[in-house]
């Protein structure tokens, strides 16, 4: 139960912290103590409005600065997240569940760089001057920002993944409707207090805490929104691009990236990654290792690792500071896990390490890192997201098979393949159909500048965010002509 001491979680709108209209309250919960952390208020399509109302006058504040003054009112909100480091990333392993000292710190420190780095590109974001076929004509083209922005962020990196459209959409003059997972209501509220202390206009970023289908769904179909950026699942993808058709939009959603482990490869390498991938954050990752694909040759010793990775892995509290590996974050998570494992059994896997929840935990929601060795090709967890700790390998014959294997996945978002070849880092990078091919680095290798989104084609969502690709996501080209005759 909450008591007088549970801290409460507002919106931020036009300025000013404040409840939802309806006042509505839902509680905040660790998913590894089941502990209530929060009173988080609920907002629904009102609230949303008035927020869409305060971003349109933010934006006009906003899109009279200069790149130069909204370059430092970034730079402020990262001072202000360096002063609250050790709360952020308090609150992110309490309640995502991620593991303090080694993926909770670090996110919060990617988010503060994410705030720099929009500062910094931003300055230099440059316009062109065309030449005209008529005489006494001059043309000129200019970036501007869109106007606002709705912004949907899920829950899996609730501090990192706000900032890749906040900081660049902020940085090139838009105002902003932030509506935030649910279930990481306080850490986006942490989040909020961060850019609320760097003294911003009025209405350049307003936090909506409520549900998407409402809260989340107003600020897409809304007309008073000009651009939509969500990452999400697929599912959630189809309907925000169908509700907010029309209006520019950024969608990243799922991947099942896998790693092609070609003959030639340094396994030892190969399959270290690949476990770092398949556990990082219990696996709960657009960009995590989706499986393994690998020849017949390299199976074994490919197997042994990330077998001996997952049984070496501290599964327990997210707060203490050994923890390698946490809870997953929702109880869909484990049945969805449940589902894939039991259905790759079915089909002939091999189970090698985990298989079950831990015991012995403060709540239900700790999974044993699991190893299935010969999973079959046709296995849920080979086609679809599992989104949990499981290390699917899948085996072929020839490695000719790999990359038509690869390309056969209705998802491409991030995929690695790991060769000593160049000629055949060339054939894979160019012949993937993914919008980010790692050669011989873990599917989620990443830097915040280096454009990441889904491919043409299929699940994984349209748009690139990252560095200069955001900032040209989020500004309209203005073409100005000139008669000087
Ligand atoms: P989700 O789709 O359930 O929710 C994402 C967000 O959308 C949440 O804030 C939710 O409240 C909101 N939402 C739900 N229905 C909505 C609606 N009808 N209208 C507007 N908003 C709505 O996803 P999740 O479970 O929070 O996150 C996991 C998914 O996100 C996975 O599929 C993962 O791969 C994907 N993801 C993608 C990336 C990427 O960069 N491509 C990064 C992280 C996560």
């Amino acid at each position: 139960m909450s008591n007088s001491n549970t801290p409460h979680m507002q919106n931020f709108i036009d300025g000013a912290w404040c409840d939802a209209r309806s006042g509505k309250l839902v509680e905040a919960k660790s998913p590894s103590t089941n502990l209530i952390l929060a009173t988080v208020t609920s907002s629904d399509r009102v609230d949303s409005q008035n927020a869409i109302v305060a971003a349109q006058k933010g934006h006009e504040i906003l899109a009279k600065m200069t790149n130069w003054e909204r370059s430092a009112l970034c730079n402020r909100v990262a001072d202000e997240m360096v002063k609250r480091r050790d709360l952020l990333a308090r609150t992110l392993a309490e309640e995502q569940g991620k593991p303090i000292a080694s993926e909770a710190y670090p996110e919060v420190d990617a988010a503060i760089a994410g705030f720099r780095n929009a500062a910094e590109m931003v300055k230099w974001m440059e316009g062109s001057v065309i030449p005209a076929e008529t005489p006494g004509k001059r043309v000129i083209s200019i970036r501007q920002p869109r106007g606002v922005y709705g912004i949907i962020t899920p829950w899996n990196f609730p501090i990192n993944i706000p900032v890749e459209y906040l900081a660049p959409c902020l940085a090139a003059g838009n105002g902003v409707v932030w509506v935030p997972s649910p279930s990481t209501a306080v850490c986006a509220a942490r989040l909020m207090e961060c850019i609320v202390a760097a003294g911003l206009p009025d209405g350049a970023i307003n936090l909506v805490l409520g549900p998407g289908q409402s809260a989340g769904d107003e600020v897409v179909s809304n007309p008073g929104t000009h651009g939509i950026g969500l990452t999400g699942s697929p599912q959630t993808g189809k309907i925000v691009a169908q509700r907010g058709a029309g209006k520019p939009m950024l969608l990243e959603l799922g991947g099942n990236g896998p790693l092609i482990v070609l003959d030639d490869a340094d396994v030892a390498k190969a399959a270290d990654a690949a476990a770092f991938g398949f556990y990082f954050n219990a696996g709960q990752v657009c960009a995590a290792t989706g499986r393994v694909l690998v020849t017949r040759k390299n199976y074994d010793e490919v197997a042994e690792r990330i077998t001996a990775f997952a049984n070496n892995l501290v599964v327990n509290d997210p707060l203490a500071i050994s923890t390698t590996m946490g809870p997953l974050h929702n109880a869909g998570g484990i049945l969805k896990t449940n589902q894939h494992i039991e259905d790759a059994l079915a089909k002939g896997a091999d189970l090698l390490s985990g298989g079950n929840l831990l015991a012995g935990q403060k709540s239900d929601l700790f999974f044993a890192p699991t190893v299935l060795g010969n999973v079959s090709e046709d296995a849920l967890i080979n086609i679809d997201e599992t989104f949990g700790p499981v290390a699917p390998i899948v085996v072929y014959e020839d490695e000719t098979e790999l990359l038509q294997a690869a390309n056969a996945a209705s998802q491409g978002l991030a995929t690695s393949v790991y060769t000593q070849n160049l000629a055949k880092a060339f054939q894979f990078g160019e012949g993937l159909q993914s919008g980010l091919v790692n050669i011989n680095s873990p599917t989620c290798y990443w830097e915040l500048h280096i454009p990441f989104g889904g491919a043409a084609g299929k699940d994984s969502g349209v748009g690139r965010i990252g560095g200069i690709s955001m900032l040209n996501e989020v500004t309209q080209v203005k073409t100005i002509t000139f008669d000087i005759t």
